[in-house]
């Protein structure tokens, strides 16, 4: 294999970005998996690109929500008792930045990178051919409740103090953009229409992957695990041999703490849990933009697949078996809103690779030369990964990053 300049290890939506970018910045990359790309977190997320992520979905404060999330009654959260122990510095921590003085920083930090997260989408998919997939129709929060409509306040302040848009809308605006939704259940919609959607993020992350080939890209099967650092640089078993280069991104999601514990850099990255499962429609029934069911924490997201239901958070081992309780609360819940027909086989367990801050790890290691982060993406690395990508190679190229980074600094972990 001729001299490469860099390994990218992970083949999800943030590392097929970040070696796709680096390759239209003429970098010779070599990107390695064990699998396929996109075929983890990335391949069964509900596709939104989101806008307005500027408040994180964070740890309850009620008494009465701690309580219904304790007993997993509540469908949007669900915990793993017997996985507590494990996760407590983690909550704790998680905990802390689930104020509003924390939601300030990580809007200041998000309102940029989702901005550009969707421009920068739109760049890459029109080279890649794959507009086909993106859908501009914004995407709808409903509120089933007063008392859950009012904890918008501050999602609605921070999106005043962006200019991000959004549109209250009446029932009659409603039942016209979603003929099926159950407007009887909904206290009030709210509707952003500069979010975007896709119709199968899967085949988003191959079509980026295969411009990366086209591109001069190499992908490789191979055990991120056994990177090295060697006299030179870096170097990892592949199925191809031993692949060096002087520079490495660390782009494992879920998986990326234990390599970077190697380097003795220990991150505190858990996995905020997530399944999809797809349904088909009743009668004529349409929905034509994804909703979020937001106080049962759910999407139904229209897919060429059938009609995506994903799941809002479970907290528990990343490697612990799944649980399909969330699901199965959901299926009566989700029912109520849109008249869904038959589920469709498989059901899927995501993983979110999630940092206690709610903001990814993105810039150079600290201490090694040439090792490079880019994970922890959490809600939304589907929307962010290419400008992750995008910020990735304009510090590794030498140039200014085109946004200002220090709130993703790896230091402020390691
Ligand atoms: C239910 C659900 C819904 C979501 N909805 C959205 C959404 O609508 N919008 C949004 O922006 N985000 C969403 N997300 C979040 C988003 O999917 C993730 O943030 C994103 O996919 C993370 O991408 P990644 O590339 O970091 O990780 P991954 O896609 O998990 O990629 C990591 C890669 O590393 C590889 N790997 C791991 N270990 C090794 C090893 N030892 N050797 C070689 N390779 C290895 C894996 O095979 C994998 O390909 C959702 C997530 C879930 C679970």
């Amino acid at each position: 294999m001729s001299s490469i300049d860099v390994i990218a290890l992970g083949a999800g939506m943030v590392g097929v970005s970040a070696a796709l970018q680096l390759t239209r910045r003429g970098r010779k990359v070599v990107l390695v998996d064990r699998r396929e790309p996109g075929q983890e977190t990335s391949f069964g997320n509900a596709g939104i690109l989101e806008r307005e992520g500027l408040v994180p979905t964070g740890f309850p404060r009620e008494l009465s929500a701690l309580l219904r999330y304790g007993l997993n009654l509540a469908p949007e959260a669900n915990y793993r008792l017997r996985d507590l122990p494990g996760l407590a510095s983690w909550l704790w921590a998680f905990r802390k930045h689930s104020t509003d003085a924390a939601a300030e920083a990580y809007a200041a930090a998000n309102d940029a990178l989702c901005r550009e997260g969707i421009a920068e989408h739109r760049l890459l998919s029109a080279e890649a051919g794959a507009d086909r997939l993106f859908r501009e129709t914004g995407w709808i929060r409903l509120y089933r409740t007063p008392q859950g409509f009012a904890g918008t306040k501050l999602l609605l302040a921070l999106s005043d103090r962006y200019g991000v848009k959004y549109q209250h809308l009446t029932t009659k605006e409603l039942t016209d953009l979603e003929p099926h939704i159950a407007a009887d259940k909904v206290f009030e919609a709210l509707r952003f229409p500069e979010t975007q959607s896709v119709s199968w993020p899967e085949a988003v992350t191959r079509a980026y992957a295969d411009l990366f080939l086209k591109l001069g890209g190499r992908f490789v099967t191979g055990e991120a695990q056994s990177l090295r650092q060697t006299e030179t640089g870096w170097a990892v078993n592949t199925a191809e041999g031993e692949i060096a280069a002087p520079e490495v991104v660390l782009a494992l999601g879920p998986w990326s703490a234990e390599l970077a514990a190697k380097f003795g850099y220990r991150f505190p990255l858990a996995s905020k849990r997530g399944y999809h499962v797809h349904y088909g429609s009743e009668g004529n029934a349409v929905l034509n933009a994804p909703v979020v069911d937001c106080e049962r924490g759910y999407v139904l997201a229209p897919m060429e697949k059938g009609i995506r239901l994903t799941t809002g958070i479970e907290i528990a081992d990343r490697d612990a078996p799944p649980n399909y309780r969330q699901l199965n609360q959901l299926d009566q819940i989700a029912r109520e809103m849109f008249p869904l027909a038959e589920e469709r086989a498989p059901r899927w367990l995501g993983r979110r690779p999630a940092m206690p801050d709610h903001l990814p790890v993105l810039g150079p290691a600290p201490r090694h030369r040439g090792l490079w982060f880019d994970f922890g993406h959490g809600h939304l690395g589907f929307t962010q990964g290419p400008v992750s990508g995008r910020l990735l190679a304009d510090m590794m190229t030498g140039a200014q990053p085109f946004l200002d980074v220090s709130a993703l600094k790896p230091t402020r972990f390691v």
